[in-house]
This record gives structure tokens, sequence and C-alpha cells, in this order.
């Protein structure tokens, strides 16, 4: 039925009204292949109001690999097989471009013959845009949980996975595509296995946290139905009305290694310094008791002459008794001496090791704390000057020494500055050095500094640095102090380098 006068009209109106918000109309006759296109629609396509429009100007104003592909869908729907959606770029003037969606169905004319295609063209420049900005921000977001070591999975209010991040595919096993769509509780072993969802149905009705924003140490299982300790913390969201909650899981498998091999260390550490502070004690003790022993050996003797005058009848058998008595106290001395010399020796064994992990690793040890008192560290280790022929633990130790003396000294500075460098120095020799910025030593301090049993502390022992030197002489090398630039100290000793 044709229009009549008013519909037209109001047709018109709500052309131009459309027109208006930038929405084109176009209409194509199948048979002839003419085109008409409203002002709005040449605008999209910088078409001037003179130039003829036609469908061949039409697909020559396509990008080449559209122009198939919209011709193609055109076709379609003329041969009535649905209608038409379809969205293309047109390159503009100045290298913009101008994204366009058409729609549009075949209608029918006066007799009824399907023989025009009638639609609209829409400016989605701006749909582009925010589409584009999206994409690029979900690649940020997924290159960044690419690259963050800890794995991150998503969960609906179900406990269903809807994303696991490729951290999440290295730590379980899993794939993505495994993963997404399952219960996460095929994460965890048993119990937590059968009560995941318990736990998740009772925050949702209780709201009281266990775990979200809290953090905690659990147990993850593995694909290959290993499990290992992890740290998991979660947050939640709410997206489109439904509650979704974000785990991110830390492997603590290394950690705790970390953990136990630092243990170890400090075992080690603390028996080998039992053990040269016994050394010490003995050094000490020899150098102490060799006198009176040596008066006692000597009082007896000379006792012994005193009594070979006599005529006493026991006399052979008192000088008999002194002269066991003196050689007694010899033994004495000789006994205390090796037990010195035996614990100077240790059991120590020299190897090549490397300095910059020897040191990093007695910082881990002697300097635990010490970024929380504001400490600034620097490790300045020169490669080049990395190995050295020595016994690793005992090394460790006299760095440990040097490193929680340096933080005792610095605990009332303003500047807080720890440095270790190493370098190469004469006759193949390393030479480590330990500064700080703390106190310094009074002139009255620096003669006495290695010897042992002396010290400025309350509770100090005064044994830390002289057992250093022992163990560094030991090793053919040698250690000093002196005070430095900063203020504070600086220690420094050697040790032979290792060639290999
Ligand atoms: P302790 O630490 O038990 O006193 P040490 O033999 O390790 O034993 O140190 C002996 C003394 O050397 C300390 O009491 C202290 O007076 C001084 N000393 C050691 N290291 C430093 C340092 N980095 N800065 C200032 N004084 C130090």
């Amino acid at each position: 039925m044709r229009p009549s006068k008013d519909e037209a009209l109001r047709d018109e109106r709500y052309r131009l009204r459309i027109e208006g918000f930038g929405v084109g109309t176009w209409d194509l006759d199948v048979t002839t292949r003419e085109l008409e296109w409203s002002e709005t629609a040449r605008s999209l396509f910088g078409v001037p109001r003179d130039q003829p429009v036609t469908y061949e100007l039409f697909l020559s104003l396509l990008e080449p690999p559209d122009r198939d592909r919209i011709d193609a869908a055109i076709k379609r729907v003329a041969e009535g097989q649905g209608k038409l959606d379809v969205s293309f770029k047109i390159p503009l003037a100045a290298g913009r471009m101008q994204w366009i969606r058409a729609r549009g169905g075949l209608i029918a004319d006066d007799a009824g013959v399907a023989s025009h295609i009638s639609g609209i063209f829409l400016d989605i420049g701006e749909m582009k845009l925010l589409e584009e900005a999206l994409r690029t921000r979900e690649s940020h977001l997924r290159s960044i949980l690419d690259t963050i070591p800890d794995a991150m999975i998503v969960i609906n209010g179900r406990g269903i996975m809807q994303f696991f991040s490729s951290a999440a595919e290295r730590l379980f096993g899993y794939t993505e595509r495994e993963a997404i769509g399952q219960n996460v509780s095929i994460l965890m072993p048993e119990p937590d296995r059968s009560r995941h969802d318990g736990y998740i149905a009772r925050y949702r009705s209780s709201r009281e946290p266990h775990i979200i924003g809290i953090g905690r140490i659990v147990t993850g299982k593995r694909r290959d139905g290993t499990t290992f300790p992890m740290h998991l913390s979660v947050g939640e969201m709410q997206s489109a009305g439904e509650p979704y909650f974000t785990g991110f899981v830390r492997d603590l498998t290394e950690h705790q290694q970390t953990q136990a091999r630092l243990q170890q260390l400090q075992s080690e550490l603390v028996h080998i310094s039992r053990l040269s502070a016994m050394g010490e004690m003995a050094s000490a003790l020899a150098h102490e008791l060799n006198q009176p022993l040596a008066a006692i050996s000597n009082y007896m003797k000379g006792s012994r002459r005193l009594l070979e005058g006599s005529t006493d009848a026991n006399a052979a058998k008192i000088g008999n008794a002194m002269e066991r008595a003196a050689e007694q106290a010899l033994r004495a001395g000789q006994i205390i001496r090796r037990l010195r010399d035996f614990v100077s020796r240790g059991e120590s064994e020299k190897r090549v090791e490397s300095l910059s992990k020897l040191i990093e690793e007695a910082g881990a040890l002697g300097l635990a704390g010490a970024r929380e008192q504001n400490v600034q560290l620097r490790f300045n280790l020169n490669p080049d000057a990395d190995l050295v022929l020595a016994d690793r633990v005992q090394i460790q130790q006299v760095v440990v020494n040097l490193f929680r003396n340096a933080l005792e000294a610095m605990a009332q500075s303003e500047r807080r500055e720890l440095v270790a460098v190493n370098r190469k120095v004469a006759d193949d020799m390393i030479e480590i050095e330990v500064s700080d910025t703390g106190t310094g030593f009074p002139d009255d301090v620096l003669p006495n500094l290695f010897q042992t049993f002396f010290t400025t502390k309350e509770t100090g022992m005064g044994v830390g640095l002289s057992i250093s030197r022992s163990i560094i002489e030991a090793h053919g090398g040698r250690m000093w102090a002196e005070n430095n630039a900063a203020g504070g100290a600086t220690f420094r000793f050697t040790l032979p380098a290792a060639t290999n």
C-alpha cells in the first residue's frame, strides 16, 4: 500500500531527526544498482553534495580488503538471506579514519517486489575508540598478569574459575582452557577440596572473612597430585551485580627452602663460633696459665735441689714426687696448647668460593632487619675479584660479625650506610672492605680492637674480632681496621685469590 501524504511527512520528520544525531540513511535499488544517500551519509563518507553517488563509488571508497566482503554481504541480502549488518572504515583526508556501521534490509516496492535495500549508516568512531582503548587496557593487564610472579585466579560466587593467569598455569600445571569453568577446589587437597563450596557460602551469608583481605599460608595441589605451601590473598569485587573473588597465589616452596638453608647456615655458624670461641679461650687460658705453671715447675725444681742436701729418710721419695709434680705442670701447659692448636686448625675446608655469593648469604644472616632500621646497604662487588680460596663458613662468620658490629655502631647515627667492596691487591690477594657510618673508634680502642675479651659493650664478649683475625690469618690473609672519612669504621681483610 502506498503511504499517505501524512505518513510520508511523518517519515520525513523521523528521518531528519535521526539524521540530526549523525545517523545517515541510504537506499539501494537492487536491479539498477542506483544508490541514494542522505546528507549525513554523504558527510560520513566525505562525499561532496554535488558528486553523484553510485554503488561503484561506494565500493571504491572502501579499503580494498573490505570491498569483496561488503559487496558479498549486500548480495546475500538482495537474495533475501537475512539483514545487513557490516562495519568498515573509510580513509578520509589527512589520514583520518571514519568507522561506519551499515545496517539495512530488503524492502518490497509498490508491486510487492523486493527491489530495494534500505538502511542506515552509523558513526561508530567513538565506539571503536573505546573498543581500542579497552583492548589496549586488556592487553596491558594481560601483560602485567603474565609477568607478575604471583599466580592469579578469578572465581565467581560459586567457586567456578573465570580467569587463570600464565603464572597459575606454571604453578598448578593446568592450562587456562582446562582450568576455566572448573571449580577452584581442584587446586586444593582434602579437606579443603570438599569444603571450599561451603567456605564461599558461609562467607556470602555471614560476610565474615577468614581469608579475604587477610592472606594466609595454605596448601595447594598441582595437577600431578603433588602439594606445595603457598601464600594466598583474596580480594572481592562485584561486577554486574555478581560477586567475584580474585586470588593471588605465591609459591612458598623456594621460600621455605631458603629458610631451611638459612637455618642450616646459622647453625653451622653458631657451631663454628662456639668452636672458635673455645679456641680463643684456650689460647688466652694457655697464655694466662703458662706463667703460673712455669713458676710451679721452677719452684718444684728449686725445692728438689734443696732437698738433695737433706738427710731425711723420705727425701728421695719427696724429691721424686716433686719431679713428677713439675712434669705434670708442664704437661698441663702442653695440653692447653694442643687444644688451642686443634681448635684453631679446626675442620677448616678451603675451597674456591664466590665472594659475592658468600657476602650476600652472610648479609641475609647478619643484616636481617637492617632495612627496617633504615640502613642503606651497598654491596659493590667486583666480579673480577670474586673467587677466593676459603672456608666458606669461617669467612661468613667473619663477615656476619663485621655486619653485626656495624649495625650496632650505627644504631644512633643519623646516616646509616653499610658498604662492602672487594678489589684485587698485590700478591694475588683479594681485599674485602666493610665500611659503616657509625661511631668509629676512639684512640684508646683502636690498638686493642683485636684482643681477646676486649669489648666496649655492656653485653659484649669481645671475642668476635679476635676470632675473625685468627680465621683470616689461618687463611694466609691480614685483617685491620681504621676510622673513615664519614666518621665510621672501616674493616679490611685479605684472602688468597683463587685461580681457576
Ligand atoms: P663485641 O662485639 O662482643 O664487643 P668484637 O670483638 O666483635 O666484640 O668487637 C670488639 C669491640 O670493637 C667492640 O666492643 C667495639 O668497641 C669495637 N668495634 C667493633 N666493630 C666496630 C664498628 N663497626 N664501629 C665501632 N666500633 C667497633
